[in-house]
């Protein structure tokens, strides 16, 4: 399972970040596709460069205490990419110079033993301004990157250096064979209580996983011979309670625990309902595609009659319309209802993420449903479906071979999709289309 990398730009206030994040995510960077209805974070960013995909993460957007002096509030924002980030990118001011804030966070940033790309902003003459980049090799965090990101110079050279210090994936995940699991949702939907109960005896270590890159505490179960990976979120760790309750917090550790899983289970409060904090959290797993299983716990605290799930799922699909693929089940981390069955269900998500379909027989339904609806055309030119190939897992990706990408509307795409899904199910996974142009003669362009 190949995880993206996640950066963390750390640095005091004024000093530039998000004007680098602007300039990485506008530039040679094509911005991750948003999910309609739900609002994004402007703390994190999935971007591509070059050959790369990274997860950036802007620290300065979390703001945990504005009464605490610039320091403390440039502490918890370290300490949070610490925890989180694979690489930390320092951020400095020239026209500033060194400060001691700087010195004190680089000093942190140094014992982590993090990999940190030091790096020197408004640079914007390298001629006027380079003899004053040489200061900040005396933080003691290696060779200064200058950059200026306002007139975007000297990014590419930042970000390589970067680049240089991701695992390509890391080895210890590769090799696993256990079902990658990560439990995620608000404070106090009781994350923690299902785990628990989920693990029961079955638990195998809890443990620091060693020579991984993160800080993570993941629990492995066998449970009817199989092997599961439940992977850490903020409910499962009450190191800091005061972070924890800081949105930001919570979002950047979802994003973390989510990335290195293959099913994602959202936990929603039954008692609250579902909220739009909910959305934004299962909008996380959505993007990054993962099998998805909606879990309404603390379903013991409500009253029931004949419409009561209905009624609920109705509230969940309207609330996260854009993944109408997720399973949703009801239950109760207290009374351990139906919680055998979330096992079956992570069992099969897990197996719909990773299912392949033969080319012959996707390219048989394919040409089946092109004679029971007639493709768009515009302008009197048809479209025409040539080919289906299905290119990846985790999701299933399929690239549809088309005459005119133009021709291809989005409700055209969902129709195959659904006649792919009557088929064969794919419960629980979202499933991506890539369309690619192909001339007459076979040869294909971009
Ligand atoms: P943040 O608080 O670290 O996110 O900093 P901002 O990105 O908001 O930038 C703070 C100020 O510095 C803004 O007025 C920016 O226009 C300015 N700034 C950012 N990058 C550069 C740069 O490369 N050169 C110059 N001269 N100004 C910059
Ligand atoms: P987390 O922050 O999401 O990990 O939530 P916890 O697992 O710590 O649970 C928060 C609170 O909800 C605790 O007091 C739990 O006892 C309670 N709780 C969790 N699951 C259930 C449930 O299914 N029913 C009821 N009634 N309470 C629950």
């Amino acid at each position: 399972m190949k995880r993206k990398n996640i950066v963390a730009v750390v640095g005091r206030p004024n000093v530039g970040k998000s004007t680098l994040f602007n300039a990485v995510a506008g530039k040679n960077i094509s911005i991750v596709e948003d999910t309609p209805g739900v609002t994004r974070d402007r703390i994190y960013q999935d971007v591509e460069w070059l050959n790369y995909n990274f997860t950036l993460v802007d620290t300065g957007g979390i703001e945990p205490d504005t009464n605490d002096t610039i320091l403390a509030q440039m502490r918890d924002q370290a300490e949070i990419a610490i925890e989180t980030a694979d690489v930390i990118i320092f951020m400095c001011d020239v026209k500033q110079g060194l400060t001691d804030a700087d010195s004190q966070v680089a000093d942190m940033l140094r014992k982590s033993r993090k990999p940190v790309v030091l790096c020197v902003n408004k640079v914007d003459s390298f001629k006027r301004d380079s003899m004053d980049v040489y200061e900040f090799y005396n933080l003691g965090i290696g060779e200064p990157f200058p950059i200026s990101a306002a007139n975007k110079q000297g990014i590419g050279d930042l970000l390589e250096e970067v680049t240089k210090n991701f695992t390509a994936s890391d080895a210890d995940e590769e090799e696993d064979d256990s079902i990658r699991v990560a439990v995620i949702g608000k404070p106090n939907v009781g994350k923690s209580s299902i785990i628990n109960r989920l693990c029961g005896e079955n638990r195998l270590i809890v443990s620091d996983v060693a020579g991984t890159t993160r800080d993570a505490i993941d629990t492995e179960v066998k449970y009817n011979g199989k092997k599961y990976t439940f992977i850490d979120t903020a409910g499962l760790r009450r190191k800091n309670k005061v972070k924890e309750k800081l949105e930001e917090y919570m979002i950047l550790r979802t994003v973390t625990a989510v990335e290195r899983a293959d099913v994602a289970v959202i936990v929603i409060n039954a008692d609250e309902g579902v909220t739009e904090q909910d959305a934004k959290i299962a909008g996380i797993a959505h993007d990054r595609g993962k099998g998805v299983i909606i879990a309404v716990n603390k379903w013991d605290l409500i009253e029931k009659d004949n419409k009561t799930v209905n009624e609920f799922t109705k509230d969940v699909r309207t609330t996260l319309s854009f993944m109408p693929y997720a399973e949703i089940i009801f239950i109760s981390a207290e009374t351990g209802q139906r919680l055998v069955k979330l096992y079956d269900m992570i069992d099969a998500v897990s197996e719909n993420h990773a299912m392949r379909v033969a080319t012959g027989v996707l390219n048989e339904i394919m040409m089946q449903a092109v004679v029971m609806q007639q493709p768009p055309s515009d302008k009197g030119k048809m479209l025409k479906l040539y080919y289906i190939t299905q290119a990846a897992v985790k999701p299933p990706t399929f690239v549809i071979f088309v005459n005119d990408k133009k021709l291809m509307h989005f409700s055209y795409t969902r129709y195959i999709e659904n006649q792919i899904r009557a088929s064969f199910g794919f419960k629980g996974t979202p499933l991506k289309f890539i369309i690619r142009e192909r001339n007459n003669d076979k040869t294909t362009k971009k």
